[in-house]
């Protein structure tokens, strides 16, 4: 199984999970183009895409829906609310045929994969995250949250990867340049997850079996990414967990994730 972050954060989120056969992609911030030479770039084949989940309608994770729908016939994985909030903000219509309807906290069988999305506080319509289970390899990606539910972490057990936000440094945010209301926007419960709360959520998910930790979502101006990687180490230590973290620019694909190509 192997997995990429393509691209994750405040300008634009999307993840690849891919089987060797199919691609998913987990939401659509990306540019068609950018999505097909950051794939290549990772070596994951661009043809291999079939669909896109979607977590929630802000335009970081659904910029890239109407060109994909017009120049691909991947299909969509969304909750009812979140589609009609991505047509509306799009003034597109997702057909019925190119459209696998979600509801939070049920999984899905997509192509024998299990997708599961499940609730965040998060401002947003019906946001969701999604744990991915294919052939024994369990992932979840979990971002866009303002604090760590006892939900969130249920559905984050037991996994080989995990891809967590670690969105701000909570001094750096309130010491920073962003109007307050934007500030009270990220700190506030339906926000965005600081540092401390992605180590309390990654505290509380650790086991033995997770070989990958991806920090996701990183604000460029309100978080270090060395900051990010001393405090999730902090919580890895003694664990043989590989760290990592996805950026803006440039995709990644950890290692870790490839030698479970074996599945
Ligand atoms: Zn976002
Ligand atoms: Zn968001």
């Amino acid at each position: 199984m192997h997995y990429a972050a393509l691209a994750s954060g405040s300008k634009g989120n999307c993840h690849a999970f891919c089987d060797g056969e199919r691609t998913l992609l987990l939401d659509a911030g990306l540019s068609l183009k950018q999505v097909r030479l950051r794939m290549e770039s990772v070596g994951l084949d661009h043809r291999t895409v079939r669909a896109v989940a979607l977590t929630h309608e802000h335009s970081d994770h659904i910029g890239a829906v109407g060109v994909m729908l017009r120049n691909t016939d991947w299909v969509f994985l969304a909750t009812p609310d979140t589609k009609s909030a991505v047509e509306r903000i799009h003034g597109i219509e997702i057909p019925g045929h190119r459209w696998i309807p979600l509801r939070a906290g049920f999984a899905v069988d997509w192509c024998g994969w299990r997708v599961h999305p499940f609730t965040l506080p998060h401002d947003a319509t019906d946001p969701v995250a999604y744990r991915v289970e294919v052939k024994g390899f369990n992932a979840a990606v979990v971002t866009d949250l303002g604090h760590p539910t006892a939900l969130v972490a249920d559905h984050c057990q037991d996994l080989d990867l995990l891809v967590l936000e670690a969105n701000h440094d909570v001094d750096m945010l309130r010491e920073g340049e962003y109007p307050p209301p934007l500030k009270a926007r990220i700190l506030s419960r339906v926000g965005h997850l600081s540092n401390v709360s992605m180590s309390e959520l990654l505290a509380a998910v650790l086991s033995p079996r997770l070989r990958s930790v991806v920090m996701a979502h990183l604000s460029e101006q309100n978080n270090d990414p060395e900051l990010v990687r001393v405090v999730a180490a902090e919580v890895l230590r003694g664990w043989q967990t590989s760290l990592h973290l996805a950026h803006q620019r440039d995709p990644i694909r950890p290692e870790a994730t490839r030698s479970l190509a074996a599945s």
